[in-house]
């Protein structure tokens, strides 16, 4: 076979700086990895760089920053002999090549150096493998043992040794394999795929922190129902997020059936992120229906409902999240508040839409009712043509009222008209309830278009509910 040369992915200065530290060093050094593929995959020239130094990689980072023009700091991992590195918008990664052996509970495996054959070995897929070396004699050229290079071709994700050893020492893999698959659009090698159901149970002991990473990956892709296909069809999905395997599944009694959730879920999920890159909006749509698997029931008449999911699923968004150690701050609040009000758009949809239910809907979402209603129109999955257009085109009615509403009455960031302050001076009271009582009066006769949302409106609704409530 011709050596490849891809002298054309180091172009950037840095790499020489790299190549006279290493000689200086009397190191053997290589970029290997995300980069190596990226580049080989056109996927734009990446900003993260690993270099693999036959050696000390912490030394070899210490000698790059000497000979960088503003001696840039490095930061030194000792326990896992790595060396980071910025340098503009690049960030380097330096690490010693290494030789790993696994123990069964832990993914922290034993190192000792090791020859660049050996630290290719223990990489986790064979595009992830490939090398270019820095090296004076040979810069430039590929070294990959393991052929990624056609794996690349046939989008082929596969590990370079034995797929039942790659995953079991390490089943933070098996999630890397399937978030590759679904960034990369690539297919899992068949051994690969079922060294995964071998050893699915194997997760338990990678860090939920890890495992949201990668699910965080997974949704920021193109297409996210990749990834959940393979999570649930490897069967790592209960293990990871049960409540979504739960929705999975049709019923069938006297002939009613309900449509399958799950898969709807994933369809939901790819259509809002052909509009948001919005993770959060995206977790929103991931678990938008989780209520309907604790919530569904039959009826003789009716058939099939899922009574307050919304309201039941918004309260599993809190455990979810905490389960998986994920941040309990405003982004959960933002998914609840989204999987909450996720019917309502609709249910105005179907129906003729008054003004006072937009202005409620408004109220209700405040700012986050552009996210709310892009979530809804997601919702549609319906494959009946006809029914689509419907509601498409219920949505773009109630998508103007709102224009119309917020125009008009400005309910997104509703500050009451009359303030407490100015009904106890009206009135000559103390704090009392009688002041919660004519506030709550005021904002109601706003939503329902009683009064329209202006000082002098409000001020004349104030005085006549004050003298029905005797003050
Ligand atoms: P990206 O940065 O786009 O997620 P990447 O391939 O650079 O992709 P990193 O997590 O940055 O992924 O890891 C850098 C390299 O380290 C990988 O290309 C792979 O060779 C190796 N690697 C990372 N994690 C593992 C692992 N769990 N097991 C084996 N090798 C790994
Ligand atoms: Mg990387």
């Amino acid at each position: 076979m011709t050596q490849q040369n891809y002298k054309d992915a180091i172009k950037d200065p840095i790499f020489l700086t790299i190549t006279e530290a290493a000689a200086e060093l009397n190191v053997a050094c290589y970029v290997i990895g995300g980069f190596v593929r990226d580049f080989l995959l056109k996927r734009g020239t990446p900003k993260d760089i690993d270099i693999v130094a036959v050696g000390s990689g912490i030394e070899l980072a210490q000698k790059v920053a000497s000979k960088l023009p503003k001696k840039p700091k490095v930061s030194v991992f000792k326990n896992f002999g790595t060396a980071m590195l910025k340098y503009g918008d690049l960030e380097l990664e330096f690490v010693g090549a290494r030789k790993e052996s696994y123990h069964r509970d832990s993914r922290n495996p034993i190192v000792e150096n090791g020859t660049l054959e050996d630290d290719q070995n223990r990489r986790d897929f064979t595009i992830n493998a490939m090398a270019i070396s820095l090296n004076k004699e040979n810069y430039g050229d590929l070294i990959d043992p393991f052929n990624g290079i056609a794996d690349l071709e046939s989008k082929t994700i596969k590990t370079p040794l034995e797929p039942g050893i790659t995953y079991s020492d390490d089943p933070l893999r098996m999630m890397r394999a399937i978030r590759f698959a679904t960034q990369l659009q690539f297919k899992i090698e068949d051994n690969s795929f079922a060294s995964i159901l071998n050893n699915k149970e194997r997760i338990k002991i990678i860090s939920k922190e890890r495992i949201v990473d990668e699910i965080n990956k997974i949704m920021s892709s193109e297409k996210p129902s990749i990834g959940f296909a393979l999570l649930h069809k490897s069967e790592l999905l209960p293990f990871i997020l049960p409540e979504l395997s739960a929705l999975q599944g049709i019923e069938e009694v006297e002939g009613h059936k309900h449509k399958d959730n799950f898969w709807h879920t994933l369809e939901v999920v790819d259509n809002i992120s052909v509009h948001t890159e919005n993770l959060w909006l995206r977790w929103a749509a991931l678990l938008h229906d989780i209520g309907k698997a604790p919530t569904k029931k039959f009826h003789k008449k009716i058939g099939w409902t899922f009574r307050g999911h919304e309201f039941v699923g918004s309260k599993m968004v809190y455990k979810l999240f905490k389960r998986l150690r994920m941040p309990l701050n405003d982004k959960m609040k933002y998914v609840q508040k989204m999987v909450l009000m996720s019917s309502r758009p609709i249910v105005l949809s179907e129906d003729f839409v008054t003004d006072s239910a937009v202005r409620r809907l408004v109220f209700d979402a405040g700012e986050n009712i552009e996210d709310l209603m892009t979530l809804c129109e997601a919702d549609i999955t319906t494959k009946n043509t006809k029914k689509q257009r419907k509601y498409q085109n219920n949505f773009k009615l109630v998508r103007q009222k709102i224009v119309e509403v917020e125009e008009r009455d400005h309910v997104r960031n509703f500050q009451p008209p009359i303030t407490g302050e100015q009904i106890m001076q009206t009135f000559n009271l103390k704090p009392s309830k009688e002041i919660g009582i004519l506030k709550d009066a005021i904002k109601e006769a706003i939503l329902e278009g009683t009064i329209p949302n202006e000082y002098d409106a409000a001020y004349n609704f104030m005085l006549q509910k004050g003298k029905e409530l005797g003050l």
